[in-house]
């Protein structure tokens, strides 16, 4: 079996870290992703820079990223972020709707449905522009403002996105208060709802459940996983929201379970390093703690 695995960490991973990190270091991340095997990534979110200052040079990291292995991918909230995403040339557009109208107000201004309008906007220009138009569902497990979200609802968001013909459509963990029983029914619920289309799964690490997460919605059918290298990322609407689950311990967790990522451990690791140093402070993921297992063997 194949997992793609999406890194994040470029954006849900810097979005939320108060202190800015230069474009400059933000390339070198790129460049560390892409030389671990990252092929596909979320670059950056096209948003408005007053209201996420980690995003405004969006246009001006898109242009240097470099081109070939690795589909990037832009996230985008409105028609403005999409106009801009596409002519910053990336392969992607990522539309966010949200699952409760809690959550989608503080978030992005729009109650739940408005962000499905907004969403299906945004699909269909992707489309108009011969780029991919993909579409997650945030809050898809809970809210912080509504608390528990109705599967029904979900399930009833994503038949309505499908009508888009969405390249794939994502279940988005968004506050890290989902469990593995709940994460696997979902993903087979919305994916037998959506028929063809396929379905990505979206974990946070906030209450230690996000990795069993992970291989409740593989086992469930999930081929693609979001995860962020070191663990960063957050989420600035919910008190205690952590990280996305890191990438080097998901496909340390995959890859010793016989499926492959396509990603090298070793270099996620050192990568991860290096991101902690820049970051200033050691970042969640545990791999890099206790070292791979069995140690890397040489054949030299
Ligand atoms: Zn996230």
């Amino acid at each position: 079996m194949q997992i793609e695995i999406v890194e994040v960490g470029p954006r849900d991973g810097l979005q939320n870290e108060p202190t800015i990190v230069s474009t400059a270091a933000k390339l070198d991340l790129v460049a560390d992703l892409l030389a671990a095997g990252v092929t596909r990534m979320e670059a950056t979110s096209f948003v408005n820079p007053r209201r996420v200052p980690q995003m405004a040079d969006a246009d001006m990291l898109s242009a240097s990223l470099p081109r070939g292995a690795c589909r990037y991918i832009g996230l985008v909230l409105n028609g403005r972020g999409a106009e801009r995403a596409l002519e910053a040339g990336l392969d992607e557009l990522g539309a966010v709707c949200v699952a409760t109208d809690g959550l989608g107000i503080a978030n992005q201004g729009q109650n739940s449905e408005e962000s499905v309008a907004s969403a299906l906007a945004i699909i269909a220009a992707a489309q108009a522009a011969g780029r991919t138009g993909q579409v997650t569902i945030a809050a898809s497990f809970g809210c912080p403002y509504e608390g528990e979200v109705d599967e029904g609802r979900v399930v009833a968001i994503a038949e309505r996105l499908a009508e888009a013909r969405p390249s794939e459509i994502a279940l988005a963990d968004t506050i890290g208060v989902a469990v593995p029983k709940a994460a696997g029914r979902l993903v087979r619920r919305v994916a037998e709802a959506v028929g063809p289309i396929p379905v990505r799964a979206h974990f946070h690490d906030t209450r230690n459940t996000g990795i069993a997460n992970v291989w409740a919605a593989v086992e469930a059918g999930a081929r693609t996983i979001d995860a962020s290298l070191g663990g960063l990322g957050g989420c600035p609407f919910a008190k205690g929201a952590a990280g996305n689950v890191a990438t080097e311990d998901v496909v340390y967790m995959l890859e010793r379970s016989g499926v492959r990522t396509g990603l090298d451990l070793d270099a996620l690791l050192a990568a991860s390093e290096r991101l902690s140093a820049v970051m200033g402070r050691a970042l969640p993921a545990m791999l890099g703690r206790a070292g791979r297992f069995p140690a890397t063997t040489s054949r030299s």
